[in-house]
């Protein structure tokens, strides 16, 4: 365990309090459970004007959680790429880690909307989803032979 003071802007209305937190942090949390768990607890939080604020800055200095987005590479589509999403928001630390998970990545057309790319990324237990359905790349040659 140690101290550690962080100043947080609360994103959760216009206001956006500057909130500072000071609280004691022990290993970071890994995975969905962890974040359950709430490693290390608060000293004191001001700045704050209501307790929505207060609950957002705690979650920020304990488990701070983030939607991850990218996009993986996908053959026999019209576009390389299909846009990527965590369905839940996974610890904010393991974002570079998902990024590497993702990098060997390539998917097969077609791809529905929400489809699971990746179940369970890094032992979170939050899946990877497409966030575009993508049909099938119809080859122009193949569009002529029709007309
Ligand atoms: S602490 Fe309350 S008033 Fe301040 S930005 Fe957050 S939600 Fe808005």
């Amino acid at each position: 365990m140690r101290i550690e003071e962080k100043k947080i802007i609360c994103i959760i209305c216009p206001l956006g309090c500057d909130i500072i937190v000071c609280g004691e942090v022990s290993k970071s949390a890994t995975s969905k459970s962890d974040v359950s768990r709430k490693a290390g607890k608060i000293i004191s939080i001001e700045g704050h004007k209501c307790k929505r604020g207060e609950l957002y800055a705690t979650d920020e200095f304990l488990a701070p959680l983030r939607i991850f987005t990218s996009s993986v590479r996908i053959i026999d589509a019209d576009s390389p790429l299909l846009p990527v999403r965590s369905r839940d928001p996974i610890p904010k630390e393991l974002l570079l880690q998902c990024v590497e998970q993702l990098r060997g990545v390539e998917l097969q057309a077609p791809v529905g909307l929400y489809d699971v790319v990746i179940p369970n990324i890094l032992g979170t237990g939050v899946d990877i989803i497409a966030t575009a359905s993508v049909p099938t790349h119809v080859k122009s040659s193949t569009l002529k032979n029709n007309t």
